[in-house]
């Protein structure tokens, strides 16, 4: 029996079988990186109100929306996202306290964080026609999503959507924001938050059992 060959010698085997300047097939990158990863983050965020800052990267950016009650695993329930400013990408890794009067002041908590899929690739298309179907890889939020954007909102900055949950293995009706409501990357609670950065810890625990 032949051994088990990898895939850098299956392409070797491709590209000696044909002649690139006669044929119009691909010659492969070269190289085996895997397609590129787009990271996504959701950050609990207590400021005037609580709400979740749901983030998923795209063009060199942070597509955001912020979910007043935030994700939801069972699909049978539509959660309201408010589309808001992109974000830079290193913004997916802040939390602390942004100070009280600033834009946004209060909590953060990095509350998810993964990576995710289009279903479409054609994501721009998506957007514009206010339908992205999309899989979440995180430590919290796994498997099918979609965002529809609701009718009559249009395509204005702030524009209303819905979040939902497909029906797969990973829907549930896990209260999730309850069951799991600490910082993926520091374990703290927004209290434990805030005492960190010298924030609100009152205000911050408050949003601990909203
Ligand atoms: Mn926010």
């Amino acid at each position: 029996m032949r051994p088990l060959r990898n895939h850098r010698m299956a392409l070797t085997d491709y590209k000696g079988k044909r002649n690139f300047k006669i044929t119009p097939e691909p010659q492969g990158s070269g190289n085996h990186r895997r397609a590129p990863q787009l990271s996504f983050v959701v950050q609990k965020h207590r400021a005037s109100h609580l709400h979740y800052d749901f983030r998923l990267e795209w063009n060199g950016a942070l597509l955001s929306w912020a979910i007043p009650k935030g994700p939801s695993l069972d699909p049978s329930i539509k959660r309201l996202a408010m589309a808001v400013e992109d974000h830079p990408l290193d913004y997916g890794g802040f939390e602390g306290i942004i100070p009280e009067g600033q834009y946004g002041g209060g909590t953060v908590m990095v509350w998810d964080r993964g990576t995710w899929q289009s279903e479409n690739p054609d994501v721009d298309t998506c957007l514009k026609k206010g339908e992205l179907k999309f899989v979440l890889h995180g430590s919290k939020l796994k498997g099918s999503w979609v965002l529809v954007r609701t009718k009559g909102a249009q395509k204005s900055a702030r524009s209303a959507w819905l979040l939902m949950k497909h029906k797969d293995r990973y829907a549930s009706l896990q209260d999730i924001t309850s069951s799991k409501a600490r910082s993926v990357l520091s374990r703290r609670s927004m209290a434990g938050i805030a005492a960190a950065y010298g924030g609100d810890v009152a205000k911050a625990a408050e949003s601990d059992s909203e």
